[in-house]
């Protein structure tokens, strides 16, 4: 029989049915039969540690025998506390609040709320508008689908239901642009606030990495450019690191390429190393301040059941220390070299009349195709080598777990350029 299981991003008349998944182990999962499949995605980019990694797993049985969940509502208690004081030692300088709730979504649909809240206010009770980019990505809730790209970005059957926010142009400058390259980008960003920007309470932006609306690279000299347009025009800046936190782009957090700090900055997917679902909206002082008032206004109206929980906040922790302590950094910088190597430096696949281009950033690594019919295939032609990957449109990419071997992210590339080169 078939199972009840309704799969996300399927077209159920025509899915494969879905292998099961039966446990794993370093960037490898195993199914039901034995089979083993090297993780090039590390689930939807989360699981940046791989699978059954013995400190995280310890720290979930260790925090089960004290205290599984609790209430953030009026209540506190260690791990919440802990994970704040890390995750504010560890962001850019100025980040010092940490609102919690249960995954990027929400995370993202906390900034917003709370930047649309902070305008009223501070007197500016008609900025009610996001500025969001072109190809951008923030999640699927309501808020969410609002502020993700209007045309590619999947959600247009819903397009009568959501509020209309703006959008500029997706930035075009790669990552290595130089500052004049960079400036026609910014210069479409500066237009748009222009125009709007008494009705905008804030310009939301995945950092140096658009991810899952193409994975799309841009410079850091298009984020220090954004943030003086915010200033200058009165918008806050709300990075949605959800993606690009944790190494992803190869510093700890992508503003960290800049040396910029955003207003809000949102945190999921790599925060738990993936074990456990939740996310961290994090606000400066003057955003927080503005909230200390009498009027019925001052309170922030949101409250997810699960914020804060203990188990996810204390694998967080743990998550955290594996990552100093083990050289992740240096793990990273070792994967970025190896997927510049074996894909930015082979000329057959740059030249292959099938791909339009090849991007690496951190460990990080996108061909794209011209049509995503090229990719037709991919997923199973992968998986007989021994390989997971799942392309998104005509993205063929991968975002490795930080502990994948230099042979199997070998491994991984191989079977990426033998499905244009080969088959
Ligand atoms: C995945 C993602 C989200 C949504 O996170 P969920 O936990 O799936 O709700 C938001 N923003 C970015 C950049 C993402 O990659």
């Amino acid at each position: 029989m078939n199972s009840p299981v309704w799969h996300p991003y399927a077209h159920l008349k025509t899915q494969a049915p879905a292998p099961k998944v039966v446990g794993g182990s370093g960037a490898h999962f195993t199914l039901e039969s034995g089979e083993r499949l090297l993780d090039a995605t590390c689930s939807w980019w989360c699981m940046i540690h791989g699978y059954g990694h013995p400190r995280l797993v310890a720290a979930i049985r260790e925090q089960a025998g004290e205290l599984c969940h609790v209430m953030l509502g009026g209540l506190t208690h260690e791990p919440a506390n802990a994970l704040a004081r890390e995750l504010v030692r560890i962001t850019p300088d100025g980040l010092n609040h940490v609102f919690y709730s249960d995954s990027g979504s929400v995370g993202m649909e906390v900034a917003m709320k709370m930047a649309l809240q902070y305008q009223v206010l501070t007197g500016h009770p008609g900025k009610r508008k996001m500025l969001s980019l072109m190809k951008a990505y923030h999640g699927d809730t309501a808020g969410c689908m609002a502020v993700c790209d209007p045309e590619e970005g999947m959600h247009s059957l819903f397009a009568g239901l959501l509020p209309q926010h703006h959008f500029a142009p997706a930035p075009t400058a790669p990552f290595n642009a130089t500052a004049a390259e960079v400036a026609h980008d910014l210069g479409a960003l500066r237009e748009v606030l222009e125009r709007h920007h008494h009705e905008i309470a804030a310009l939301l932006m995945e950092p140096l990495l658009q991810a899952a609306g193409g994975l799309n690279m841009t410079s850091p000299d298009y984020l220090r450019g954004a943030r003086a347009l915010c200033d200058e025009f009165g918008v806050l800046l709300i990075f949605d690191e959800v993606a690009t936190g944790f190494g992803r782009t190869g510093e700890l957090f992508a503003a960290d390429h800049a040396g910029v700090t955003p207003d809000m900055m949102v945190l999921s997917k790599g925060l738990t190393g993936g074990y456990l679902g939740h996310a961290a909206t994090l606000a400066t002082d003057r955003i927080h301040d503005a909230f200390i008032g009498d009027s019925d206004h001052h309170a922030f109206m949101h409250g997810p059941t699960f914020m804060g929980n203990p188990l996810a906040c204390r694998v967080a922790l743990e998550s955290l220390r594996v990552f100093e302590e083990d050289d992740y950094r240096g793990k990273i910088a070792a994967l970025s070299q190896l997927l510049s190597r074996e894909l930015l430096d082979d000329d057959a696949l740059n030249h292959h009349p099938a791909v339009a281009d090849v991007r690496v950033l951190g460990a990080t690594a996108v061909i794209e195709a011209h049509s995503a019919e090229t990719l037709k295939g991919v997923g199973d032609f992968a998986r007989k080598h021994g390989v997971w990957l799942r392309p998104i449109g005509r993205w063929l990419y991968t975002m490795p777990a930080y502990i994948t071997s230099e042979a199997e992210m070998t491994r991984i590339t191989d079977v990426m350029k033998a499905w244009f080169l080969e088959s």
